[in-house]
């Protein structure tokens, strides 16, 4: 799994163009954890892969958790006396508090004041808030515009419902040989923002493309890949309680999120914080030479929070840049289609595909010949090397390989113990069978 062979089997010339065309169409939806803008996002989606819809109804229960109204928006806005649209739903989805109730009133500027919300240390840009699980309602603005609003008698309309409906999410199961399954989750519950919610589920419906186009090649895979498209914390948990038999076959798992600011890439460790997707993640961070962060697991964040909950403790970790709240763009109009790099959201794609790749072909192999080093001269190995070269075995790798594979140790390790890339030794070991010098075991 890689980019190169990605954009050959998908035939896609501009893979920076085709991310960013998704960027662009899903950006201007106003999305929430229930209602119209989850569905619009899916469907845009189920243009290039075959997800299936799920919609849950308001008041199902969820373990601890209960299905909540279904939230729906037409328009929103704050006149002054003039009949002035000051605050203007149509211009950013993000100057109302999302899940706000309905709302049709007159009010002064001291009444409506403890209804705005406003970030004084970022005046030219529009906070991200909501209200979800409590009946409230607001408007969020640049508080340079805040500040320049003068008293008078304002018109106050939120035009919603909150109302019994369901919750969406989308779902899509591409079955490998084994049946064992990866994970792979995207939140699509954040209205006009997009390095959070809109970068993880692009990179999920490029990768979601990808796996679905192996398989139509015939190409094999080992596990079955899950892509989940949930709104965040309800979603994962409602989807969680109708699918405690499906994450019995979960072997790995990862949250996809924040992947397109110009930051470091991180990845947060799972709860068990040794799972194979941890030290697969980490090896491939590692290897690529570049600053990066490694962060332990802790509960809170995205929905590992719910994977890595006691009751499922699932081997699902968090790729992402950098981290919630720790660029001031967060939750704000500041994270914005500008915001979002095409060159680290390629980066984090071919981080995420290096991954995968660890995890399909991780095996554990013995060495036939192991009282001393075999004769490579002899059984044309040098010659081979020279000639493949490209395809990144080594010298260096044929000695670990050798020297490692009791049958014990998998190429993971070794690539951990060698330091080598994890692709290098995995052709080294192809290379090694090929000249019956080592026996796969497992698995
Ligand atoms: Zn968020």
């Amino acid at each position: 799994m890689s980019i190169a062979d990605l954009t050959e089997l998908l035939g896609v010339a501009d893979l920076g163009a085709e991310l960013r065309t998704l960027l662009e169409r899903l950006y201007p939806i106003c999305r929430s954890i229930t209602g119209q803008g989850v569905r619009d996002t899916l469907a845009i989606l189920r243009e290039s892969i075959p997800l299936q819809v799920h919609e849950v109804p308001s008041g199902t229960a969820a373990f601890d958790w209960v299905v909540p109204r279904e939230w729906n928006i037409r328009d929103a806005y704050v006149k002054n006396s003039r009949g002035e649209r000051v605050i203007d739903f149509r211009k950013s989805n993000l100057h109302v508090v999302g899940y706000s109730v309905p709302v049709a009133k007159k009010m002064s500027l001291a009444e409506l004041r403890p209804k705005l919300h406003s970030l004084p240390a970022h005046p030219d840009w529009i906070p991200f808030r909501s209200s979800f699980y409590r009946d409230d309602w607001g408007f969020c603005l640049e508080h340079r515009r805040l500040q320049a609003l003068p008293e008078d008698e304002y018109e106050v309309v939120i035009d919603s419902t909150l109302a019994d409906g369901s919750l969406t999410y989308g779902e899509l199961f591409v079955p490998g040989t084994t049946s064992e399954e990866v994970l792979l989750t995207a939140h699509v519950c954040h209205p006009s923002l997009c390095n959070d919610n809109l970068t993880g589920i692009s990179v999920s419906t490029l990768l979601a493309r990808y796996v679905l186009a192996q398989s139509r090649a015939g190409r094999p895979r080992r596990y079955g890949y899950r892509f989940l498209f949930a709104p965040v914390t309800i979603g994962s948990i409602t989807w969680l309680s109708r699918n405690e038999r499906t994450v019995e076959q979960l072997r790995h798992g990862l949250v996809l999120t924040l992947l397109g600011d110009a930051g470091q890439i991180h990845y947060k460790r799972s709860q068990r914080g040794d799972a194979l997707i941890d030290r697969a993640a980490v090896h491939v961070l590692r290897a690529a030479g570049e600053p990066h962060v490694v962060d332990d697991f802790s509960p809170y964040g995205y929905d590992e929070r719910q994977f890595c909950s006691p009751g499922f403790d699932l081997p699902v970790g968090c790729l992402m840049r950098t981290p919630y709240q720790q660029f001031p763009e967060y939750h704000t109009s500041g994270d914005n289609l500008e915001f979002v790099r095409t060159d680290k959201l390629l980066d984090s794609l071919s981080k995420c595909l290096e991954i995968l790749d660890v995890l399909e072909h991780d095996a554990t192999y013995l060495n036939l010949s192991p009282k001393t080093e075999p004769q490579l001269g002899r059984r044309g190995i040098y010659r081979a090397l020279a000639d493949r070269g490209s395809d990144g075995a080594n010298e260096m790798a044929i000695l670990w390989v050798l020297n490692q594979s009791d049958g014990t140790r998998s190429l993971l390790d070794i690539a951990e113990r060698s330091r080598l890339k994890f692709e290098h030794v995995r052709a080294a070991a192809a290379l090694l069978e090929e000249c019956k010098l080592l026996q796969r075991r497992q698995p």
